[in-house]
């Protein structure tokens, strides 16, 4: 499987929680952005892709003709995913994307509440929400994600259960829902905010849990809901260990199982492209990471192709860790299954692993 992270540096505004690549920016800087990246794409010889993800920043902030451009060098024979914000699309870009093959959405809401969209930043407000996922229908694009997030500052549970019943309502196949994490060089960090109290994170993700399985959603991810089938085939490159590719300022990509992180200055990468930093990771830290991405979904880990990869014996090796969770670990066909307590208690059963030598 051929899968590609691109990722698109520009905002319109900065939200108080955000320490990814992103940066607010001229038509000039977007121009030679666009050589560069365009430059990188067919340096790099990509055009036949399984899935594609255009992510950010917000790649909706892109204009049509900038999308346009990018988006054509690409043939996607699975899944074409696009980052949005609702107060930057609209029906011209909508019908563009639909056009280029663009099949799944993945909007970036974060809250329907008013005040706590003031209180992070968020530019647009509930109503923006509600026109863009009817635009979105109405055209053909069905398979739409929702982002959300808990452990707002001033959110409540019953604002929680709210945004609940709001997401149900609008009848939306996925959900990515991601507590807040106060990071050092977001706005809040700055402000020196202090994190919600982990029980009552720990109650509101229980809410969350509770409401989508009660609602007929599958949680086949520590963070992610989904109706039968629309799991993101994209993201299953990550916790599959498989490899893919990133493109741009502010992407990470594996290929031929070596990690890197390109560049996250926007500066050096339109001077002298990617520059990517190239992770040095012993055989043991890969097959770690192998463990613990496979263990965040119900897709599990393959012990085989574990096996192979790694050369070990993974049910020898760690017999001790298999017994210890036996109620929550579940061996069948050559797969590892994680249950929903063993995704819960996911870090401690990790740092077992990790004790194994
Ligand atoms: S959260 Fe998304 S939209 Fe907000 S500043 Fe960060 S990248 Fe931009």
């Amino acid at each position: 499987m051929k899968a590609v992270y691109l990722h698109v540096p520009f905002c319109d505004s900065i939200c108080a929680y955000c320490d990814f690549c992103r940066i607010i920016t001229n038509e000039d800087t977007k121009s030679k952005w666009m050589a560069q990246i365009i430059e990188e794409i067919k340096q790099k010889n990509i055009h036949e892709v399984d899935t594609l993800y255009f992510g950010g920043g917000t790649p909706s902030s892109l204009a049509c003709e900038q999308f346009k451009k990018i988006a054509s060098l690409f043939n996607v024979s699975k899944e074409f995913t696009v980052e949005c914000n609702p107060e930057s699309l609209d029906l011209e870009k909508i019908q563009l994307y639909k056009k280029l093959g663009v099949n799944r959405i993945s909007l970036g809401v974060q809250t329907f509440n008013d005040h706590l969209l003031q209180v992070i930043n968020r530019k647009h407000r509930k109503e923006d929400i509600f026109q863009v996922i009817q635009l979105l229908k109405e055209n053909g694009i069905n398979n739409i994600s929702i982002d959300l997030m808990y452990a707002l500052p001033e959110q409540s549970l019953e604002d929680i259960k709210k945004d609940l019943e709001i997401f149900l309502d609008l009848d939306i196949k996925h959900l990515s829902i991601y507590s807040l994490q106060i990071e050092e060089n977001s706005i809040f960090g700055r402000q020196n905010l202090k994190p919600v109290d982990e029980d009552i994170e720990a109650d509101m993700y229980e809410l969350i849990c509770r409401t989508m399985e009660k609602a007929g959603y599958l949680h086949y991810e520590i963070s992610s809901f989904c109706k039968p089938g629309y799991h993101s085939k994209h993201n299953l490159a990550y916790w599959q260990d498989e490899d893919f590719i990133g493109l741009g300022c502010g992407a990470s990509g594996k290929e031929n199982n070596v990690r890197y992180d390109n560049t996250r200055s926007l500066k050096t990468y339109i001077e002298s492209g990617a520059n990517p930093y190239i992770y040095e990771e012993t055989q043991k830290d890969k097959a770690f990471n192998a463990i613990m991405m496979a263990l965040r979904t119900t897709f599990g880990l393959d012990i085989q192709k574990w096996n192979q990869r790694y050369d070990q014996d993974f049910i020898k090796r760690y017999q001790s860790i298999l017994e210890k969770y036996h109620d929550v670990l579940k061996m069948e066909n050559g797969i590892l299954y994680p249950s929903r307590e063993a995704m819960e208690i996911l870090n401690t059963i990790l740092v077992d692993f990790l004790l194994i030598d």
